[in-house]
């Protein structure tokens, strides 16, 4: 039985690293930033919620997490847990062997940034703990469950079965977690027709049937679906050879701009981060406000199209950094949402403290909730479940092979 696990999410140029310690309600966290940077730094707090800074500069991701590892090494986890973004078509949590690297490895296509800099944690971890169980949890696992008619594009069919071009969605954990802990409190405990709204610098819907994932906002990659912090989410896919053709754009300048230089920030021109949009907004700016209209309104309507996944709609969750502490956000989605009978109670909704889980309609129609999302409580849940049931597999080798002996 695993007890204290360390889990890691090595992104492009960060890694966020925690240590949940057995019995325990505190977490040793860090993050490391500006990796490959002159200002790489590793921020976080330990034993004591004492803060620790310590400048790298220049440290890649390689030796930050040598860095950050070696001090917690101290405290002795027990497993490791790499969040991974994309899993091809794995459907669960798996212990990190061979066959799952290449796995990992196979989806570089399909999450270039992503998958590679899991693998140099992956890589670098297993250097630093060699004989620790290390599981690699996928964002895409939780949604393997989508039936075909949610997750093919109406493209040629060779491209799927060739090219695995399919929706996969991502932020699984997040909607795994929030689903299961807000149907808990909802009293129906993974039973009914839920959606989530995990709202952050990258954001996604999610439909939630009987605990499963039945449909989402993001697809082949994380680019899909709703207006993001520098994400564009769906846009006329001829708008690619509309600047190809007209602005002489190639590719790799398409995918950027619509990656890195759109959704709240191109709209704007002036932020990604929802809270600095709030405030230019109630100072009169208007291209603040028309961003803030346009999230929150394909917010609206990407709720509205995935409760056609639910054969009934119990209610919504909110989660994220958007999700849970802005109830402006919520109360301007809701306002686009009066379809299914939602009804917002807007003075619980003004009055949930930041970080607080809580129900926010006014108990007529579908139920509200905000639910802070835990994705490390969930990938450490996992990496138990993992190590467990290997352990208990090995014991039963032990034992077989004993009898045969006998
Ligand atoms: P990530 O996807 O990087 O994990 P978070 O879930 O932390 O991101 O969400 C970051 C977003 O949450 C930012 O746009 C930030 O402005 C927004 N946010 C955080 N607090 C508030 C708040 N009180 N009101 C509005 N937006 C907020």
């Amino acid at each position: 039985m695993s007890k204290s696990v360390l889990v890691i999410n090595c992104g492009s140029s960060s890694i966020k690293f925690a240590l949940l310690l057995e019995q325990q309600d505190f977490r040793i966290h860090g993050l490391a930033e500006n990796l490959g940077t002159a200002d790489a730094r590793i921020k976080g707090v330990t034993v004591g919620n004492e803060p620790v800074d310590i400048h790298i500069p220049f440290a890649d991701h390689k030796k930050a997490l040598e860095v950050g590892l070696e001090r917690l090494a101290n405290y002795k986890p027990d497993a490791i847990g790499h969040r991974v973004v994309h899993g091809g078509s794995l459907t669960k949590a798996e212990l990190i062997n061979d066959d799952i690297i290449e796995h990992i490895r196979a989806a570089i296509p399909l999450a270039p940034l992503h998958n590679h800099a899991h693998l140099i944690g992956i890589e670098a971890t297993q250097r630093l703990f060699p004989d620790l169980p290390q599981v690699a949890v996928f964002d895409t696992a939780f949604h393997q469950t989508m039936p075909a008619h949610a997750y093919r594009y109406a493209v040629p069919k060779f491209l799927y079965t060739e090219h695995g071009v399919r929706r996969y969605g991502f932020h699984g954990t997040s909607h795994a977690y929030v689903s299961e802990r807000g149907s808990a409190l909802a009293g129906s405990f993974k039973q009914g027709g839920w959606l989530t709204a995990h709202l952050g610098n990258g954001s996604s819907t999610c439909a939630i049937w009987n605990g499963q994932s039945v449909d989402t906002s993001m697809g082949l990659t994380p680019l899909e679906g709703l207006v993001m912090g520098t994400r564009s989410g769906d846009v006329d896919p001829s708008l690619h050879s509309f600047l190809a053709k007209n602005l002489g754009w190639d590719i790799y300048k398409i995918d950027k701009m619509l990656n890195s230089q759109s959704g709240l920030l191109g709209l704007s021109d002036l932020s990604n981060d929802m809270r600095t949009l709030i405030d230019a907004s109630e100072k009169g700016n208007e291209d603040a406000t028309l961003a803030i209209e346009v999230f929150c309104y394909r917010l609206a309507k990407s709720l509205a199209a995935l409760s056609c996944g639910l054969p009934e709609l119990n209610g919504l969750f909110f989660t994220g950094g958007i999700g849970e502490n802005s109830a402006y956000i919520r109360e301007k989605t809701m306002s686009y949402l009066p379809h299914f009978g939602f009804n917002l109670n807007k003075d619980a909704n003004n009055a949930l403290k930041r970080g607080t889980e809580g129900r926010i309609d006014a108990g007529t129609g579908p139920q509200i909730w905000v639910v802070p999302t835990d994705e490390e409580g969930r990938i450490a849940q996992e990496v138990h479940h993992v190590v467990d049931a290997h352990v208990g597999q090995q014991l039963l080798k032990k034992s077989e092979l004993k009898t045969e002996l006998a």
